[in-house]
């Protein structure tokens, strides 16, 4: 196992120096003043968050932005990322991004017609009822109510977090996805579903942390032709999507891990496959991982199965302990890591210029839709 914690290097080749972009980028900013608030996601490299007004994870930051008085918000992270934000703050506030080219693969994996279609083909081949058909979405179901309840996951895009909205559904964030699948359950009744997506990973670790089996959950692949007596059997249909970073880690890496260092204390992010999760010692948010390395002991040899970025940071931050990411080839989250630090600088200096360039706007009616299913969580 290696100790070393290789740096991650950047790669654009251009004229400048890092130290360039860094001069270019403070220039910007005390022009700029309270004008604008750049927010840093954890997984953003090192060179990114320096200039970070604030960093955490994406439900966070887009919160943080609306309780901003900024004019401009400049998300360095993914796109869904920055569409929340747009949903949350004011119409006075302009968001935007170093460079729109960076999605998350993950949200990319569920679509509207996709997701639309699955819906339609639950609702008639299993005789399953639309919330909207009840009086009030909100109220708890009965055990012989069957509605087909939609969760989304906040790494997904607005229009389906709009989807859920307008069908009586509810967004979660990896913090709160067991108390909102609770929700879900209650609002399904006893012959209902819920239809989760996109990640099959956090819905499969969630549903299992509450206690339900493997076979009370069906995959949907809109790729596949769908095995309808399996869904029927299930209380959770989970859709296919998967983070691509998280599905690096294995039970193996831990395993080796642990070989080396017998005492070493392992944590990993729910995206990761279920067999992992089980295998470590703990799972949690990006948010939790943070603290659950801040509060182990000094001398603590820690595994942690997340985005590199934030595992270099932590060990860096944390110089007592020896905090190591368990995929030894370093891969950051490659769209996360298209944020480059020119690329900031010129997002900056194009907002001193007065171009309009790389702003994330999501319309009113998918934003008062987005609203409802967020508001939901909020409640919960
Ligand atoms: S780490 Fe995974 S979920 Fe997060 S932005 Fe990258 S691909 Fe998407």
């Amino acid at each position: 196992m290696s100790l070393g914690l290789p740096l991650v290097s950047c790669s654009i080749d251009d004229a400048y120096s890092d130290e360039e972009y860094r001069d270019r980028i403070q220039k910007a900013k005390e022009e700029l003043g309270d004008r604008v608030m750049i927010l840093g996601h954890h997984y953003q490299r090192d060179s990114i968050v320096e200039h970070a007004d604030a960093t955490g994870d994406s439900f966070r930051l887009s919160r943080m932005a609306a309780d901003s008085t900024a004019e401009h918000i400049v998300f360095c992270g993914v796109h869904f990322m920055a569409e929340s934000a747009d949903i949350l703050t004011n119409d006075q506030q302009i968001v935007s991004m170093p460079t729109t080219r960076a999605g998350c693969s993950m949200a990319d994996m569920a679509n509207l017609p996709d997701v639309e279609e699955c819906w339609h083909t639950l609702l008639d081949e299993l005789d399953l009822s639309d919330p909207i058909s009840r009086e009030n979405p909100e109220e708890l179901a009965t055990e012989n109510d069957n509605f087909l309840v939609p969760v989304t996951y906040m790494n997904s895009s607005a229009a389906l977090k709009a989807f859920v909205g307008k069908h009586g559904g509810i967004v979660c964030t990896s913090t709160n996805a067991q108390g909102v699948l609770e929700w879900a359950l209650g609002r399904a009744g006893g012959l209902g579903k819920v239809l989760f997506f996109p990640d099959q990973h956090l819905g499969r670790n969630t549903a299992s942390k509450m206690g339900f089996e493997l076979d009370d959950m069906a995959v949907w692949n809109p790729q596949t032709i769908p095995n309808i007596d399996e869904i029927n059997r299930a209380k959770f249909v989970l859709w296919h999507g998967y983070c691509s970073v998280h599905q690096r880690f294995t039970v193996d890496q831990i395993d080796r891990l642990r070989d080396a260092f017998p005492n070493a204390l392992v944590v990993v992010h729910p995206e990761c496959d279920q067999k992992v999760v089980h295998a470590a010692d703990a799972d949690g948010s990006t948010d939790f991982i943070r603290r659950f390395c801040e509060e182990a002991p000094p001398g603590s040899i820690i595994g942690v199965g997340t985005e590199i970025n934030l595992v270099q940071r932590l060990n860096s931050q944390y110089p007592d302990k020896e905090i190591h990411c368990l995929d030894d080839s370093v891969c950051p989250c490659s769209t996360m890591y298209m944020i480059h630090p020119r690329f900031l600088a010129e997002q900056l200096e194009s907002i001193i210029n007065g171009d309009r360039r790389n702003i994330i706007t999501i319309d009113k009616q998918t934003s008062k839709d987005a609203i409802k299913a967020l508001n939901r969580m909020l409640e919960v």
